[in-house]
């Protein structure tokens, strides 16, 4: 299958990330890029993604949130003592969310928490996971699948907030762009599904898309009661408005394996044939493996690839968007038994 990735995936590379108390090594590494790179380069046609500019991104996101992102390192003479990284410990809340003017201001309204640092090449990093969603998205649309190595992750990010490791959503991008592909081609309004199945809920794709019906987004994730991202990822979550129906969250218990994992997805891919979509996003986190280290469910390397057969027997055009998936020696592993497990279901 097409792989799409671009070099710039590693001009973001966060240091340290302030978790209970301590700094600790940020999880979300630059590495993540180079071995799933080394995982794809041989078994698939690995090409670097082109340049579709800031249009995709703003079909999702705020533009005032987008100037942020791209501005905020050239910015960064107006914070004192700041060195590689511009982060805040400030956020805004729902009791106070005004606007301000500030820079430091500015970041903990834009950001949900700690583990998003601005640095010298995060704005090119984030603008290339964008535009490798995008030639993913037409790509799937002509060839069936195609597979989008994104880091930094996208799905924690809402349509004006950064958050969990995660800035642009790219999983929202190419759902839009998919979208927007078949209303075109066909000259009629399109459907897009997404399924998600980091192991983390995809808070920010449900966010965006909550009170939407024409793209339908569904989660497979540990329960947040007690996991990232807390706040969001309930079964009770199903959408407002227009999107009432549209939202279907499927919380695990911790501690869950591949028959747990499997049930879930089936039951996402019978709320998908429901719908009948023109076009599948996969959220692919890899993070449900039992070798995560940040992980909370127990897949196995041969669940990934069981699950991308559930999948792919869709039928459907598919875009597979990297989300999380952290290093440990299964990694590359679980990318290659999925994307292999895909291509065995079609
Ligand atoms: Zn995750």
């Amino acid at each position: 299958m097409r792989v799409f990735h671009s070099p710039a995936s590693a001009l973001h590379d966060p240091a340290l990330y302030f978790r209970r108390g301590t700094m600790v090594t940020h999880p979300e590494q630059a590495d993540r890029y180079a071995i799933l790179h080394q995982a794809v380069s041989g078994a698939h046609a690995v090409t670097q993604a082109g340049d579709h500019g800031i249009e995709p991104i703003l079909a999702v996101h705020d533009a005032g949130y987008v100037a942020f992102l791209r501005d905020t390192w050239e910015r960064r003479h107006e914070l004192p003592g700041v060195d590689d990284e511009v982060l805040s410990g400030h956020f805004s809340r729902p009791h106070m969310s005004k606007r301000p003017e500030g820079l430091l201001g500015l970041i903990g309204y834009y950001t949900a928490d700690t583990s998003t640092p601005i640095r010298a090449g995060t704005w090119a990093a984030i603008h290339a996971g964008a535009q490798i969603a995008v030639d993913t998205a037409d790509t799937a649309l002509g060839e069936g699948v195609a597979y989008a190595l994104c880091r930094p992750p996208g799905h924690h990010a809402y349509a004006d907030s950064a958050g969990g490791f995660c800035f642009l959503n790219n999983s929202g991008i190419a759902a839009r762009r998919m979208q927007a592909n078949v209303a075109a081609r066909e000259g009629r309004p399109a459907r897009v599904a997404i399924l998600d199945i980091d192991v983390h809920h995809g808070n920010g794709t449900q966010g965006i898309f909550y009170e939407a019906d024409d793209i339908l987004t569904i989660s497979v994730h540990a329960d947040p009661a007690d996991y990232f991202p807390y706040y969001a990822g309930y079964a009770e979550e199903t959408g407002a408005g227009a999107g009432v129906g549209y939202n279907l969250n499927l919380p695990l218990p911790h501690g869950e394996g591949d028959s747990a994992f499997h049930r879930a997805i089936e039951k996402g891919l019978e709320r998908i044939a429901a719908y009948a979509p023109d076009a599948l996003v996969v959220a692919l986190g890899l993070d449900a493996s039992e070798h995560d280290p940040i992980g909370a469910l127990r897949v196995t390397t041969r669940g990934f690839e069981q699950a991308a057969g559930l999948i792919g027997s869709t039928g459907l055009p598919t875009a597979l968007i990297q989300e999380g998936g952290y290093l440990c020696d299964a990694l590359p592993d679980n990318l290659s038994a999925f994307l292999a497990g895909f291509e065995g279901g079609r």
